[in-house]
This record gives structure tokens, sequence and C-alpha cells, in this order.
């Protein structure tokens, strides 16, 4: 058994180093991709489920590395998180997105996600402000998702920058419902006017009758206190089915369409308005 336990400790300590290593590679890299045009935004359309038209745009970054090929978020998001980069990336983010959203109808508005860590640096208010303006976009029109890891540690920044940005009218949505802890507090807490319900609670071609009752309670709780509910990852005809049942008003997922690039977003809206 000692012989077993060293051979992996020396098994997860090269894993470490890898990964250290690989960590450092993504985050020299990404300072440059900005510059070099490798990043764009797509949109994935968020769907009125009882009438189908696109209501919102979420961004989704995306990273088009010339050698990796393309690289999904969830790899260097969390690289940007540590290194602190994620403040530059996310102002750029915000700012190519909301000159997107800006050529759109003015009844469809744009969702961004923000990490905890953006929302704590200093100036994070204004610069969502800044982009906001310089963009011609109208606050009423951005909604800020964000997850329940923000509130972990309850900081008075993260109070200011909700307090000030909701005072010029911009939304937040709470991302990723179900997944994290004492999520009814933070509802009861934050003026959260949509909460997207966790992919997980959609997952598999059917909604299970557990999953559809928990997200039935959601819902009726979303329409008691004013609040839209999203259902993610919808990807068959029978979650969507299922979750308008149960009472969401809103819908996301390869069922309607993956993120898409900006002029394909233009156009998705340009056909549903032709209609
Ligand atoms: P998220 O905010 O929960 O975004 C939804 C993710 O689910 C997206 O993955 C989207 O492409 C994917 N998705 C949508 N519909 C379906 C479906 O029907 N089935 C499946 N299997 N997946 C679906 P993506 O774009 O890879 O993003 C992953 C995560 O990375 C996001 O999760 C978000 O937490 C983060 N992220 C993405 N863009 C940004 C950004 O601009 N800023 C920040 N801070 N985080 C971002
Ligand atoms: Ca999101
Ligand atoms: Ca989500
Ligand atoms: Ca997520």
């Amino acid at each position: 058994a000692k012989v077993n336990g060293r051979r992996q400790t020396c098994f997860f300590d090269a894993a470490m180093s890898r990964d250290l290593a690989r960590r450092r590679e993504v985050e020299a890299e990404l300072r440059g991709a900005i510059q070099k045009n490798e990043l764009s935004i797509f949109f994935q359309p968020i769907v009125d489920l009882s009438t189908g038209r696109i209501r919102t745009f979420e961004a989704l970054v995306r990273w088009f590395h010339p050698k990796k090929g393309e690289m999904r978020p969830d790899e260097f998001i969390p690289v940007a998180e540590e290194t602190g980069v994620i403040v530059t990336l996310g102002n750029w983010i915000t700012a190519q997105a909301a000159r997107a959203a800006a050529q759109w109808p003015a009844d469809v508005t744009l969702a961004v996600n923000l990490s905890p860590l953006q929302i704590k640096a200093p100036g994070a208010a204004l610069g969502i402000i800044n982009a906001l303006r310089e963009a011609g976009l109208d606050p009423a029109r951005l909604e800020l998702e964000v997850t329940e890891s923000l509130f972990l540690d309850d900081s008075e920044a993260t109070d200011a920058f909700i307090r000030e940005l909701s005072e010029r009218g911009v939304r937040f949505a709470l991302d990723d419902f179900g997944t994290g802890y004492s999520s009814l507090a933070y509802v009861n807490k934050y003026p959260f006017r949509k909460i997207k319900v966790d992919r997980s609670f959609v997952s598999g071609p059917d909604v299970s009758r557990r999953t559809e009752a928990i997200i039935r309670a959601v819902a009726e709780m979303g329409a008691q206190l004013d609040m839209e509910i999203v259902a993610e990852g919808l990807e068959t005809i029978e979650q969507v089915t299922a979750v308008r049942d149960a009472g969401c008003t809103l819908g996301q997922g390869y069922y309607f369409s993956r993120a898409v690039p900006d002029y394909l977003a233009a156009m998705l809206l340009a056909q549903e308005r032709d209609e």
C-alpha cells in the first residue's frame, strides 16, 4: 500500500506542475489575445416560450487560438480570474457586446456574464456605464448575469456595485440557480429580475418528474416575486414543453440555437421581424 501511495503522490505532483505550467501559458497568451484579435463575442438567443420570439441575447466569449483552435471559456475564464486578467477581459467583452447590441431592435436585451472578481475591482460599475455610453446602449437593455459565488463573502463592494447599476436601470439575473448554497437568501436580498435554472435540471432527453417539480416550485416563486424564470440547456422539444408546462417563461439552449457571431444574431432578428 505504501509503494502504491508514493506512486500516486508522484503522479499527482507531476499532474499539478503540468497544470501550473499550462495555466502560466494560458495567462501569457490571454494577455496578448485581445490585441491580436483572437477573441470574439458570440450571442445565444433567449426565447420567449409563449411566442417563440427572441427577447435577449447572451454574450459568450470565444477564443480562436491560432494553434489550439477554438477554446471554450471554461478553459480560460478560470485562469483569467485567478490571474486578474478578467478585469481587462471583462471590460473588453462588455464594450464589444454593447456595441453589437446597439444595432438590435430596442426591445431586445443583452445579457453579459460577470465574474465576482470583475465586480469587486475598483471602478467596476463606472467601467460598465462608460462602455454603455460609448456604445450608445440604454442601461435598461443590459442584464448582468451573476452566480451565487459572488455572495460568498458578503462584501460592500458587491452591494455598492449592484445598487449603483440598478439605480441606472441595469438589471440582474441569477445564473446557474440551484447549484450553490442558500440561494433563497440572495433572491430575497438582491433585486434580481430573472433566475436562470441551471442546465443540470433539464439534462437528459426528458425532464424527470423530480426536476419538473423543482422547476415548477421555482417558477411559482418567480411569478409571486415578479421575476422571470429562464430554463437553460434546452436541447429537445420534450424539454421545452416540460419547462414551459412547469411555468418557465423563457428558454435557452441548442434546441433554439447555439451561440452565433454578431452578424448571424442580427440576421435572426431581421428574419423574425419579416415574418
Ligand atoms: P453559462 O453562463 O452558464 O453559459 C451557458 C453555457 O451553456 C454556454 O457555454 C453555452 O454555450 C452552453 N449552452 C447553451 N445551451 C446549451 C445546450 O442546450 N446544451 C449544452 N450542453 N450547453 C449549452 P460556454 O459558452 O462554453 O460558456 C461556459 C461558461 O463560461 C458560461 O456558463 C460562463 O460561466 C462562462 N462565460 C462565458 N462567457 C463569459 C464571459 O464573457 N464572461 C464571463 N465572466 N464568463 C463567461
Ligand atoms: Ca450565463
Ligand atoms: Ca448558466
Ligand atoms: Ca455556468
